[in-house]
């Protein structure tokens, strides 16, 4: 099935916007498409030593057989390597190159290729454009779009980086054939968050279409990553700095990330971020903030996901409460949480981040 679309964000108050393409058998056409929305002298392919094989050389070749100037620039795949070690190695191969002011940075891979090269692109010789070409359902429905990029440090996840938005995001989803089913449930639970705070119809749909998204079908991937894409893009084109609307994204974060953290990294962002949406439903329900019922539906939508909908043995309240408190959100310690309405909806006069007291998140994660 083939299907396109182009959606346009807004860049922040700069005035630019990007577009982003969304079609079937799209990476053919890359060579073309790509020069089209960022000019440049000479372009980086940046990408990782699983992509390199299956997109990332195709994507190069391809800009080469067009008569371009191109360097190719692999690191080793995994969460590991995004940091300023392999910050500094890609770019110091970039300068040994001659890559100057006039080049452009193509990142081809996950969100690890996405946040590292854009991070490459943000800070080589003060910033040259990027291209965004995403191959996993995080990076398609999440990553690429909003223009955040950064390293790891050894005191936590993302903590150096720039705002730096894409010239053009590229999604083919029929390279979401080759990713592993795991790997696919990861990023549907960042759909379902899509859907559970702003369109419930859209939801419903994920609900029913869950064994074909599961199972890699392309028109199935490419029409939900579209939805969570505009849903993103009108978010982030209101708020690209995370000031009021775009917190309503961390639906389900806090205390994803909290009890990420408190596993070290052993659950996955995608499964603590589906737990998260169910237990910050119920903390919304036991206050009276959220339609009653919101958690139980969002439960069964993780269940045909395939995650878990249990907080872990061995992950102890005492500790998930800990690291809500270190939550990058929150404002003077006390974190902040962004509780839905109902499914579909946030109501804006609640604020867009609220203070919970601990008690109350306390009896919620103890599931009394
Ligand atoms: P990833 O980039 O590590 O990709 C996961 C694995 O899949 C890797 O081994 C990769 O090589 C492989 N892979 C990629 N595409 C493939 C394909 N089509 N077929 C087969 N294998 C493929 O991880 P991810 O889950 O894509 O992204 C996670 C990262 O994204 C984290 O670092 C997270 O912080 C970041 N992130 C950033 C934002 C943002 O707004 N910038 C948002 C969400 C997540």
């Amino acid at each position: 099935m083939s299907l396109e679309a182009t959606i346009q964000v807004r860049a922040g108050g700069r005035g630019r916007s990007y577009p982003v393409l969304v079609s079937s058998g799209l990476l053919s056409l890359l060579p073309k498409v790509i020069p089209a929305h960022a000019r440049a002298h000479r372009y980086a392919v940046i990408t990782d030593s699983n992509v390199a094989p299956l997109y990332g050389r195709k994507v190069y070749e391809g800009l080469r057989g067009e008569g371009k100037d191109v360097g190719f620039f692999e690191f080793p795949a995994g969460e590991a390597s995004k940091n300023r070690e392999v910050w500094a190695t890609l770019t110091d191969a970039m300068l040994k190159s001659g890559f100057g002011r006039d080049s452009a940075v193509v990142a081809v891979g996950g969100g690890v290729v996405g946040d590292l090269a854009g991070f490459v692109a943000a800070t080589f010789m003060r910033g040259v454009p990027v291209v965004q070409v995403p191959t996993t359902l995080v990076a398609m429905i999440d990553s690429s779009v909003g223009g955040k990029t950064g390293v790891d440090t050894v005191i936590g996840k993302n903590l150096v980086g720039a705002f730096h938005p894409p010239r053009l995001v590229a999604v083919d989803p029929d390279v979401s054939r080759t990713l592993p089913q795991n790997l696919r449930a990861q990023g549907l639970a960042e759909a379902v968050k899509h859907g559970a705070i702003l369109d419930r119809a859209y939801l419903a749909e994920l609900e029913k279409e869950m064994p074909l998204l599961l199972a890699g079908d392309p028109g199935a991937t490419a029409r939900a990553v579209l939805r969570s894409i505009e849903i993103k893009s009108e978010v982030v084109s209101e708020d690209e700095r995370e000031s009021g609307l775009r917190q309503i994204l961390n639906f389900g974060h806090t205390l994803g990330h909290a009890m990420e953290s408190a596993s070290d990294f052993a659950i996955p962002h995608g499964s603590a971020v589906a737990l998260g949406m169910i237990l910050e439903a119920r903390l919304g329900e036991s206050m009276g903030v959220t339609e009653s019922g919101s958690s139980k539906i969002l439960e069964r939508v993780v269940r045909a996901i395939g995650l878990s909908t249990e907080i872990p043995e061995g992950l102890s309240t005492d500790e998930i409460l800990r690291f809500t408190q270190m939550d990058k959100k929150g404002r003077k310690g006390k974190p902040r949480y962004a509780l839905i309405t109902r499914l579909g909806y946030v109501d804006p006069d609640g604020g867009w981040g609220r203070e919970v007291p601990a008690e109350e998140v306390e009896r919620v994660l103890e599931g009394s």
